[in-house]
Order: structure tokens, then sequence, then C-alpha cells
């Protein structure tokens, strides 16, 4: 017998029934069934309906590196280019710490008591590592995260600047299919991420802060020669003379700067995010931007000019990157580089070396 408790004649320590246990699936909920792939036409109709979920998946499939995705992603955008177009695009910058999330959140609560809705992009290609949480975080945006008019996105994370940008752009045309009707393109202040997107919005607004009185240490020129409009923020407490004097050293400094290609005089305007302050004179400044620059026509001169310098930088990027993927080139290069290092070839001959060894792998792909 395997049990000998169980004989009748056992005199040991009885075992009890037990209680049986409760499976540990609920047997209610019904089994979760993965989520059905969407066509092409299905995304297409979901993001012109605003279907927000659907909206979702397309962006995660532009960001996706996979090629059945960006194949997919593609058409999708193509049959959303149409739709797209008719938004206000902001770009905003500032260095951490200057109150970005802060101010989105309100800015963004603005535009939609106006009626407006709003997407909320971010470019942060150095996020890789924390997958894009520092700038785009919801949780940043306490607020605006959670106003059903609201579509928040993180930073697409890793990749280059190029790359990164590219998909930010593509996600922009599927906001505006989709009816968002002002999209935010936030990025840290700090590097190359400003050209890129002043590159895709029509505005472009710095956030500055009041610092020890040489505030215009440390800001890239470059940078201030973009702006449409500089603001000045935490203009409350004791620190309201201070963004004062900042707002008047800024404006004296813009004077003494070239005029913009859209001839509009960018403003400089201070307030605050925290207490609220201000918030509608920066907004009329961007009102009176956009009056203007439909009016002169540069806002369709700028973006026509934006899509011919986009594609540009798409066949950059995919020319380069097929260039370096190619097995035949990374293996000549690696020999070039070490030739080129001990002074046996210059570089460029090297260079047309590896380029003739690529012309000779596509000539051979098309036979
Ligand atoms: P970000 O790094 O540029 O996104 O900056 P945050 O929005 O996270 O703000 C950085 C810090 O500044 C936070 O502690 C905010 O509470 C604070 N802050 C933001 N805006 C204001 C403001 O208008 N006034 C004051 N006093 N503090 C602010």
């Amino acid at each position: 017998m395997e049990h000998p408790e169980n004989d009748s004649a056992y005199k040991g320590l009885q075992v009890n029934t037990g209680v049986g246990s409760q499976p540990i699936v609920n047997p209610y909920r019904k089994a979760r069934r993965a989520r059905p792939q969407l066509s092409v036409n299905d995304y297409v109709e979901g993001i012109l309906k605003g279907d927000v979920s659907v909206l979702g998946r397309a962006v995660t499939l532009v960001e996706s590196t996979a090629e059945a995705h960006q194949a997919i992603a593609q058409e999708v955008i193509e049959k959303c280019l149409p739709y797209s177009g008719k938004s206000r695009r902001i770009g905003i910058t500032g260095v951490p710490g200057a109150g970005k999330s802060t101010s989105i959140d309100v800015f963004g609560l603005h535009v939609l008591r106006q009626g407006g809705r709003l997407a909320v992009l971010a470019i942060d290609p150095s996020s890789e590592r924390t997958h894009g949480s520092i700038l785009g975080d919801k949780t940043r945006m306490e607020k605006l995260s959670q106003e059903k008019d609201a579509f928040i996105r993180p930073s697409p994370s890793a990749g280059s600047l190029g790359g990164v940008a590219r998909k930010t752009r593509e996600t922009i045309v599927l906001c505006e299919a989709a009816g968002y009707d002002n999209i935010f393109v936030e990025t840290v202040g700090v590097g190359q991420s400003e050209t890129a997107v002043h590159s895709m919005v029509d505005f472009f607004l710095l956030i500055q802060l009041a610092g020890t009185g040489d505030e215009l240490q440390g800001i890239k020129r470059g940078i201030m020669e973009m702006a449409d409009g500089i603001v000045i923020n935490k203009c409350d407490g004791d620190n309201v003379e201070r963004a004062k004097l900042a707002a008047s050293q800024f404006r004296n400094a813009l004077f003494l700067f070239p005029p913009t290609p859209s001839k509009w005089k960018p403003e400089v305007i201070t307030y605050s995010g925290y207490y609220e302050l201000g918030i509608d004179l920066v907004w009329d400044m961007i009102d009176r931007y956009f009056d203007y620059v439909k009016q002169t026509g540069y806002f369709e001169r700028k973006r026509n000019e934006q899509a011919k310098y986009w594609m540009i930088e798409t066949i950059d990027e995919q020319l380069r990157s097929h260039f370096y993927n190619t097995p035949e080139v990374k293996a000549l290069l690696e020999q070039k580089e070490m030739r080129v290092l001990n002074n046996e070839q210059s570089s460029f001959t090297a260079a047309k070396d590896v380029l003739d060894c690529y012309f000779r792998v596509l000539r051979e792909e098309m036979k």
C-alpha cells in the first residue's frame, strides 16, 4: 500500500482530507487573447477616427526597427499624409530644470481650454538607457496626462539623432491625421537636437531662467538665433526682479542679432509655469506669430523647405545605413583603417577604395 496512513489498522496521525485548492486561474475571466494584427487600412481608419489606442500602436510601428514593421508604418504614413499638416507645430526647449515639463503641463491645459487637441512628443536621443523616460514620462505632465484630448508620447529611444528625429517627424504626421491640431515637440536644450526640432516645427520656444546676472553666458548663440520666442520661467516670489532683469538683457541681446528669415521679431516674456502666471501672454505671442507668418506666406514657405530637408535627410540616413551595413564594406573598412593608421595609405585613397568596393557590390546586386 502506497499510503499506510490510509489503512484502517493504522494507529498513527491521520491525515485529514484537505480542502481542494482554488484554481490559480480565475475561471470567470476570459483568456487573454493576443491582440489581432491590424492591416494598413485598419491603422489608417483607426487613426482617422482619432482612436488613441490605434494611434499608439501605429507610433510603435514607426519606432520599430524591424523591417516588416517599417514597411507597414511607411504605408500608413503615406496614407495619412493627405490628412496631415493642419496643426500648429511648436518646439519647446530649455536646459534640464528650466521648467519644461511644468510649463508644457500648463501650456497644454491652456490649449485644451481653447478647444484644441494636443500631442506632446519629444526628441531625446540620449534616452536610450532609460527608454525615453527622462523626457516623455507621463508623470512629468501630471495634469495633461489625465486629459482625454492630450496624447503624450516619450521620445523614441535608441538610435542616431537623425533616426530619432525622423521617427518623431513621422509621428507628427500620424498625430495630425488623428486630429491633434497642436503638436509640442520637446527637447532638452543641451545639444544638437534643437536643430532637428527646429527643422520640424513652425514656432520655436526657448525657456530660460534668470540666473546670476550673466544669463547670456552659456547659452549657445545658435539656439538663441533659432528662437521665435524666449520666455523666462519662474518669474514668481523673490525671483520676479531677477527674471525681469534677465528679460531686458535678452531683449538687448536679440537686438544685435541679424533679422530672422521670417522677419518676425522674437519676443521675450516672463512667466511662471508653476504658479500659472502669464501663460496667456506667452500664448498670445504664439497666436500673433502664427497670424503673422500665415499672412506673409512664410508659414507655407518654411513647411515646404522642411519637407525638402526631410527628404534629403532621409536619403542621407538610408544611404549611410546601407553603406555601413554592407558586409564587404565593413570588412574592407577595418583593413583600411589599419593601413591609414600605420601610414601605409592616405585617407583619401583608402576612402576611394572602400567606396569603389561598395559600388561594385551594388552593381553585383543589380545583376
Ligand atoms: P524640466 O527639467 O525643464 O522639465 O523642468 P521641470 O518642469 O521638471 O522643473 C524643474 C523644477 O523647477 C521643479 O522642481 C519645478 O517644480 C520647478 N519649477 C518649474 N516651474 C517653476 C516656476 O514657474 N516657478 C518656480 N518657483 N519653480 C518652478
